[in-house]
């Protein structure tokens, strides 16, 4: 079983997929942004971080780029709604340039988040 840091600054989304992937024996952490959530990952052994890329504070796509100056491999899973445009280029997409493993539009179903964290898990 995994540890994994679950990012939203929405508390109902962050809660649900807490409970999907707690509910497959994984241990779970959570954090509302990305600045919390870096400070977490230097203190935890984090096999996997799923997060929002929308957020104040910090948002996913600031975290990912931080996270991977000291940790390129870091396995990531983002998740965001339409609105995450920055420019021309939606922040799915930006994620996916950054290495995130799986980008998951919202709203995402149970089986989604599953998935996407056996398929990491696993590789
Ligand atoms: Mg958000």
């Amino acid at each position: 079983m995994a540890k994994i840091l679950v990012v939203d600054d929405e508390k109902s989304i962050r809660t649900l997929v807490s409970k999907i992937v707690s509910k497959d024996g994984h241990e779970v952490l959570e954090a509302e942004n990305g600045v919390h959530a870096c400070e977490y990952f230097q203190n935890e052994n984090i096999d996997l971080i799923i997060t929002d890329l929308v957020m104040p504070e910090q948002n996913g796509i600031e975290m990912i780029l931080e996270l991977k100056k000291t940790h390129p491999d870091v396995k990531v899973i983002a998740i965001s709604g339409d609105s995450g445009f920055s420019g021309q280029i939606d922040l799915l997409s930006m994620a996916k340039l950054l290495g995130a493993k799986h980008i998951i539009k919202k709203p995402f179903t149970v089986d989604q988040i599953r998935e996407a964290v056996d398929d990491v898990l696993e590789n």
